[in-house]
């Protein structure tokens, strides 16, 4: 099962647009806040929008000086209550689209104004344009990289958020409104806030929302959905809930099912986190492949919207945003700790329930050896949004192990009561990793400084190393030595090192923890039986980076990977070998033909392409010890033979640190092919029907190495372990 949804995005994605052009310093201290009554007019045939939007600016700032910002592709037509200095056009250097800056003088009342005291005016624009969707689909790099869409106007749909520039953006202020939304028949909007009405006047529909909660961008999607929706109370909840989900094609189980997902999520975060701070929560099916989560609904595409997988791992995390990233908000200028938190608390805890939580851990550590090298990684506080699988592996996988191991260090009880305090104290403002810090040390008494300061302002991981370890007798007991390294570059880590010992005669091992300050440290430690076996971080609960005998070959290790050739066949059908050469050049890698190479480079992650390439047998011979073999065009995998001339074969192996992949094409599958395998790098093997590219069979080798583990003989002899470690049960985050 996949763990981690390529093909889902955050709204935090529209809103970089906007931070990337200029960076928002955002005020711990309340924010101004700014009142839109918007009134708006949506001719999808024509692309077009009519805006009038009175907005109430605060109060200290009328006697300012003010700018704001617009899309480029709208024209100002009428201003009331301001005048209008200057205007420039500013470049967004994501290239999503321009804006135009707006300069305004400051309010100064006349004479006769002051006298009669009267009330500030309000800005007042009308504006329109044509604002064209310029979507396309996730189109996926060779780094797992994907683009993003502003959004725009037409008959498939309507979706403008923070990065289309269509409502006036002040830089600091949060905004709340009411909005107005004009469309024509059979329409139907969504925004955040609460739907007031939902009317037909003559040959249009009229829609009302209303939003009093501070709100960092403005929504406004529009589409001809089927609608089906109930009315709900949470277990928490003192006001009824209306939860609904819109569908482009009618589908009464498929939303049934997910209504009560919802209700079931909700519940799940009320209890651990505090009360769901919205009026309500529709899923909508986009018209492109999203996972987006706005304040209070989600966008999920149609295909998104119909894998199993995505309701309980995509949808719970887009729901969860409700209390991270759109009810605590994020101050980007300090690093985006939502994703890190949402990821664990969705993602990471379903599976955590499931009783998969050693292994989603395994799995994101494995990421993060895979995707990250020295050139690419940077600290927690630098992440804003993810573009690549090192940005992915990172700000959600580095991130959610921050939030696992700050759980360990305080304890189930106070990380909750932390989380609790956190969304209280900053529901509806901008919060950092330091506000994190300041609410558990608050919490827990704690100097939490060092602790959040390596693992947030630090790129890199900690590197563990094994050595010395011995067994003796101890008057009536033994006597277990070892000294523990910390071989990665620069000062050492404050950690917390789990381990475990299993002692002769006992079936469950005991776990320890210990403490360790410097680069090296010795341990002695006495027991009243002899210990048979030590594993240090069994359960893979340290953020660390793994020994390459840790993670079995994955595709994900030639993805990431910054030296990268191909090896291209010499013999076989010429569909074939053209094919991969097409899948070379998307992919722009360098390459070679088998016939040219006396023997395989030995510094390069290597693609061993086609079924006749003569280097075949190098990249399948390591993998027999994992039941693979490929006799008379077939191939075992996983106990089963599958003919090579109907299906399309990838299998990743290792020699020493090199990743070597093997790829054997159904020529005709060649763009499927290369736009779906950066999709799988978790996974070790992989097998596509060769007339769909439909993915038939994918895996993980299973590890063969332990190199944190020894066991010691009768003799006391150690030697590293060659199976896996005896894990106890985990407990499972609840609420307490
Ligand atoms: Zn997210």
């Amino acid at each position: 099962m996949l763990t981690c949804q390529p093909l889902t995005n955050h709204c935090f994605a529209l809103l970089t647009a906007l931070c990337l052009l200029l960076p928002i310093q955002l005020a711990h201290a309340e924010q101004p806040l700014i009142h839109h009554e918007l009134i708006v007019t949506l001719y999808p045939d024509r692309h077009h929008i009519e805006v009038r939007d009175a907005i109430r600016l605060p109060e200290a700032w009328q006697s300012q000086k003010l700018s704001f910002l617009l899309s480029d592709k709208l024209q100002i037509s009428a201003m009331e209550g301001r005048t209008m200095t200057d205007m420039a056009r500013v470049v967004d250097p994501t290239q999503q689209g321009g804006f135009h800056t707006y300069q305004l003088a400051p309010y100064l009342p006349n004479e006769q104004e002051k006298q009669e005291k009267a009330p500030i005016p309000q800005l007042i624009l009308r504006y329109s344009g044509k604002i064209e969707s310029t979507m396309q689909q996730p189109v996926s790099g060779y780094r797992g990289g994907a683009t993003i869409s502003t959004g725009g106007i037409g008959e498939e749909g309507v979706f403008l958020g923070g990065g289309t520039g269509w409502v006036p953006y002040f830089e600091g202020a949060l905004n709340h409104f009411r909005l107005t939304v004009i469309m024509p028949q059979g329409w139907r909007s969504l925004s955040q806030g609460k739907p007031l009405s939902h009317t037909q006047e003559r040959d249009r529909m009229v829609d009302v929302w209303e939003a009093p909660h501070p709100t960092e961008a403005i929504y406004l999607h529009a589409g001809q959905w089927h609608r089906y929706k109930k009315q709900v109370t949470t277990r928490h909840g003192q006001q009824p809930l209306l939860l609904a989900v819109l569908l482009r094609q009618a589908d009464e189980p498929l939303a049934q099912s997910y209504l009560q997902d919802t209700l079931d999520y909700i519940n799940l975060y009320e209890d651990l986190i505090g009360p769901y701070s919205y009026d309500k929560f529709v899923l909508a099916e986009n018209f492109w492949e999203t996972g987006y989560g706005m304040p209070s609904f989600t966008l999920l595409g149609s295909q998104v919207i119909r894998l199993p997988f995505i309701r309980t791992s995509s949808y719970p995390h887009e729901i969860l945003h409700n209390w991270w990233g759109n009810g605590v908000f994020v101050d980007y200028a300090q690093g985006n700790w939502s994703e890190g938190l949402t990821a664990y608390m969705a993602d990471y805890l379903l599976q955590e329930h499931n009783h998969q939580g050693v292994l989603y851990r395994h799995t994101t550590l494995s990421k993060y050896a895979g995707f990250v090298r020295r050139e690419n990684d940077f600290p927690l506080t630098h992440f804003t949004s993810r573009h690549d699988g090192a940005s992915q592996a990172i700000g959600y996988g580095k991130g959610l192990m921050f939030f696992h191991m700050l759980r360990r260090h305080l304890g189930d009880k106070m990380f909750i009561q932390g989380l609790r305090s956190f969304y209280q104290q900053y529901r509806f403002k901008a919060a950092s990793y330091a506000d994190l810090r300041r609410t558990f040390e608050q919490i827990s008494s704690m100097d939490l400084r060092p602790f959040f300061t390596q693992w947030t302002q630090r790129a890199g991981a900690p590197e563990l190393e094994l050595e010395a370890t011995s067994i003796q007798p101890d008057g009536r007991g033994w006597r277990l030595n070892f000294t523990l390294l910390q071989k990665q570059p620069g000062a050492p880590y404050q950690l917390q090192v789990p381990l475990q010992v299993t002692l002769q005669g006992e079936s469950q091992p005991q776990p320890l923890v210990i403490p360790m300050q410097r680069l090296n440290q010795t341990v002695s430690r006495y027991f009243s039986s002899r210990p048979e076996r030590l594993d240090i971080d069994p359960a893979f609960d340290l953020f660390r980076t793994l020994h390459a005998g840790e993670i079995p070959p994955t595709l994900s290790a030639l993805f990431g990977h910054p030296h990268i050739l191909a090896v291209l066949p010499s013999k076989g059908p010429l569909a074939e070998q053209q094919a991969l050469r097409r899948l070379v050049h998307a992919w722009g890698l360098s390459s070679v033909q088998d016939d040219q190479l006396t023997n395989l480079p030995t510094d390069q992650a290597l693609w061993i392409l086609g079924q006749h390439n003569r280097f075949r047998e190098q990249a399948l011979a390591p993998l027999r010890n994992q039941g693979v073999e490929v006799v008379h065009n077939q191939i075992t995998l996983a106990g089963k033979p599958y003919e090579l001339a109907k299906h399309s074969v990838v299998t990743v192996t290792r020699q020493g640190k090199q990743p070597i992949a093997w790829l054997s094409p159904q020529a005709d599958q060649i763009d499927a092919l290369i736009r779906k395998l950066p999709h799988y790098g978790a996974y070790g093997h992989l097998l596509f029907a060769g007339d769909s590219s439909e993915n038939l069979l994918r895996g993980k080798w299973s590890q063969t190495q332990y190199p944190l583990s020894v066991v010691f003989d009768a003799q006391g002899q150690a030697s590293t372990a060659q199976s896996a470690p005896t894990l106890a049960p985990e407990l499972s985050l609840t609420a307490p």
